[in-house]
């Protein structure tokens, strides 16, 4: 069967090139006479695998030196408990923006261990939007302030005009379903971390990018798994790392490095949502729920007045090689996630099945 345009929220695709070259490597990787499945993370041929990743992704992102790059596991949700364990141990306060669902089971894990502020919400818009905020509403002496910075359910993210700016306080962000897919700032934050397996690789990896000044204060009840720290300084091999992943994502930044960075991905991503966003504004059947200002770029969420017809839509453009259309349960309707790894032209032929839709069903 001919490959489909898959529009999954992640696990999602990867880059045709990537996987041809995992194909490739798969039996014998670069002479070893093993797949690099079977390999010890601790031997030679594995190792520049493990940093090579780790100096690509430092190289790309521009991740300055006083940084660490953690490979670790349990996904994203995991670090929803690693964060208050390892951080939330000064004046056991931090504040949380609750922008969608994964910000919400953030800070709900946070309240297990300390004072976690709900300093703003955007529920009762059904999360169409960041929620305003402003420096009056934070917690001065917080150990950290959270946000999730692109909204996979809800299709929404933050930009540098609403980011917190929360002065001493260090900025933490979940950037699960955006990492990578635009050059950012670094240094703007205390740590950011994402699950791999929306824009970065197949699931199993989770990388977390933490200022090391911040280190070293977690809870004495932390499990060992959990400890930053510990992570860190054992280069994220404490335990076995899951190594095919990493490897996964090694050729991924190849791939992103050679189409010119994060300057040329940002502009792929900008040509790809802008194309869908331009419909939808002036499509008569489809309707887009999310404030224009706070559009995500990576999840593109619409749907029309009726039920039946975007249950319809769904199973007719799964049918036309359009797969993963379906919204997120608690969010209904439709969402088009178009990482990085989409391409353009898989974008450009959803809008023509959408307009030829849209035709059909007025
Ligand atoms: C998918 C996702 C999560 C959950 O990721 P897991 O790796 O499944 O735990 C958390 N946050 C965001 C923003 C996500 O997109």
């Amino acid at each position: 069967m001919a490959r489909v345009y898959n529009f999954s929220a992640g696990p999602s695709m990867l880059p045709e090139s990537v996987l041809n070259r995992a194909a490739e490597e798969m039996l014998d990787y670069q002479g070893s006479g093993q797949s690099v499945m079977e390999m010890s993370h601790r031997s030679k041929v594995y190792e520049p695998i493990i940093f090579g990743a780790m100096d690509l992704f430092r190289e790309i992102l521009g991740v300055p030196d006083n940084y660490k790059i953690l490979f670790l596991q349990g996904g994203a949700s995991t670090q929803f408990a690693a964060i208050p364990l390892n951080f939330m141990n000064g004046s056991g306060k931090a504040d949380y923006i609750l922008s969608g669902q994964f910000s919400t089971k953030a800070w709900e894990e946070a309240r297990k261990y300390g004072v976690a502020n709900a300093v703003a919400s955007s529920k009762e818009d059904k999360y169409t939007h960041i929620p305003d905020h402003d420096p009056s509403m934070y917690t001065p002496d917080a150990d950290y302030f959270y946000i999730c910075y692109n909204n996979t359910i809800y299709g929404t993210r933050f930009t540098d005009a609403t980011l917190p700016k929360t002065g001493n306080v260090p900025l933490f962000a979940d950037v699960s379903s955006c990492f990578l897919s635009e050059p950012m700032d670094v240094s703007q934050y205390g740590l950011i971390y994402g699950g791999a397996q929306k824009n970065i690789a197949p699931a199993g990896l989770t990388v977390v990018i933490v200022r090391e000044d911040l280190l070293g204060k977690a809870r004495d009840i932390t499990p060992t798994m959990l400890n930053y720290a510990i992570m860190a300084e054992k280069d994220s091999m404490y335990n076995t790392p899951p190594c095919y992943s990493i490897y996964m994502c090694k050729l991924v930044l190849e791939w992103i490095k050679s189409i010119g960075g994060l300057e040329a991905m940002k502009l792929r991503n900008e040509k790809k949502a802008g194309l869908l966003y331009e419909y939808l504004d002036k499509s008569e059947l489809f309707i887009a729920p999310v404030l224009p200002r706070d559009r995500s770029m990576m999840n593109v969420v619409f749907k029309t007045a009726d039920e039946e017809l975007n249950k319809k839509f769904i199973a007719e453009a799964a049918a036309a090689g359009f797969v993963n259309l379906k919204g997120h349960r608690i969010a209904g309707g439709m969402r088009a996630s178009i990482y990085n790894a989409m391409p353009i032209e898989g974008v450009e032929k959803l809008v023509q099945f959408m307009e030829d839709f849209e035709k059909k069903n007025k």
